[in-house]
């Protein structure tokens, strides 16, 4: 995985917390940046580079589509790949593992060819899940893994167009943290244990892992519709996550409220703050729209990332599980209709997010790849058999 957002970290946390509940320590999972631990520059600095890049849309969306065609990213990562090969063989080999299974766009190419010179791509088990809803980069798609898992049936055409065979490809979701579907705690408790106002609805505001996206504005604008001038009382409470972003908490947190906020900096239970509310705010990252739905909470989606974000927009609003707006004040009054006079559409909206909701994709995701290595186990079994 890389740091790059904060979804993939999510995605692999997910799937080691899913291998752990299914089989306990049959499967040791470590997780790891091999760029950043095994490579040098431009690799080893993806993060940052994303950073700046998602921050300039345009010099984004040019990278992104840019590198779609296939000759430009395979020339690109080949070149890096022979460059690197050295450090990352000393990688694989400090850890020596029996399933490779990669949670980010750029970490097919790279790992498999190193693969294919040491001559492991028979012993070891290479997995790539898709952490994109929709629109997701070509990179994702690489001939020489044993599965692709995708999140869903548009992504699965796009494997199916970019050369993946069926035998290859699986449609499971989104893998989302067992702790989500798994927290029985009632929202009152959850509000007690936050120390959430238990009376008022409470909105949540979020920008990724990196508290990207128009979150000051929106919470601005939050403070003035949800606090009812002539009754002099707020109507809900907002819940603002900031990610990594710590200039936007620090902002917040000096701002002066007539609503009850909670400004907040990198959380690591988002499973609780999300139970804890009753609709979402959030660029459209697949992350938190993943956990949004499992949570049943109408989303707003107020940005996207260019490439593979877009077409989380579509998967949201077709399905009546939220509505995209990039307008912060559009977006206080729905919030603010959403908890008067419009709480049949919120609940509407709840039910559609519950329906769209994959709490057991993880699962099915993990038990697959189990599959896949008992499959390989006797493969090899056969070969020691026959060789004696
Ligand atoms: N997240 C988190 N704590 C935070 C903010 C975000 O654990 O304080 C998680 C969030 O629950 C989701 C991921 O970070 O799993 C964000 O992923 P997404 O795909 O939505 O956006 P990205 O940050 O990758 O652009």
């Amino acid at each position: 995985m890389s740091d790059t957002g904060g979804g993939h970290r999510a995605s692999a946390e997910a799937i080691r917390d899913a291998f752990n509940i299914e089989f306990g320590d049959d499967y040791r999972i470590i997780i790891k940046d091999v760029w950043k631990e095994y490579t040098g520059w431009p690799l080893n600095d993806m993060e940052r580079q994303y950073k700046f890049m998602v921050k300039h849309v345009g010099l984004w969306s040019v990278a992104f589509h840019g590198t779609s065609p296939k000759w430009i990213h395979r020339s690109y990562l080949s070149a890096l790949a022979a460059y690197y090969a050295k450090q990352i063989e000393a990688g694989l080999m400090e850890y020596k593992p029996d399933i490779i299974i990669s949670v980010h766009p750029l970490m097919q190419h790279i790992p498999l060819w190193v693969m294919k010179r040491q001559g492991l791509q028979k012993k070891v088990i290479f997995v790539t899940v898709i952490t994109d809803l929709n629109t997701c980069h070509r990179t994702w798609f690489h001939h020489g893994v044993s599965r692709c898992y995708c999140p869903s049936k548009e992504v699965a055409k796009r494997a199916l167009v970019d050369g993946l065979g069926d035998s290859q490809i699986r449609v499971f979701g989104l893998p989302v943290r067992p702790s989500f579907p798994r927290t029985i705690i009632g929202k009152d408790d959850l509000r007690k244990e936050l120390e959430i106002d238990s009376n008022l609805p409470a909105v949540l505001l979020m920008g990724g892992g990196e508290g990207m996206g128009p979150v000051q504005k929106t919470a601005q604008t939050l403070g003035d519709s949800l606090y009812d001038s002539k009754e002099r009382k707020p109507i809900g409470q907002l819940i603002v996550i900031c990610g990594r972003n710590k200039t936007l908490a620090s902002a917040l947190a000096s701002h002066e409220w007539k609503i009850p906020i909670k400004v907040r900096g990198f959380e690591t239970q988002m499973e609780k703050w999300m139970g804890a509310c009753d609709c979402i705010i959030t660029k459209a990252g697949p992350g938190t729209i993943a956990e949004a739905l499992i949570c049943g909470l109408p989303i707003i989606l107020n940005d996207y990332i260019p490439g593979q974000e877009k077409g989380n927009v579509p998967y949201v609003v077709d399905n009546g599980a939220g509505i995209f707006t990039r307008s912060p004040k559009e977006t206080a009054k729905t919030v603010a209709g959403w908890f008067s006079s419009k709480k049949n559409e919120l609940y509407k909206m709840s039910e559609n997010a519950l329906k769209l909701a994959q709490p057991e994709a993880v699962f099915d995701i993990v038990k697959d790849i189990h599959h896949l290595s008992q499959q390989q186990q006797k493969r090899i079994q056969l070969y020691n058999d026959y060789s004696y």
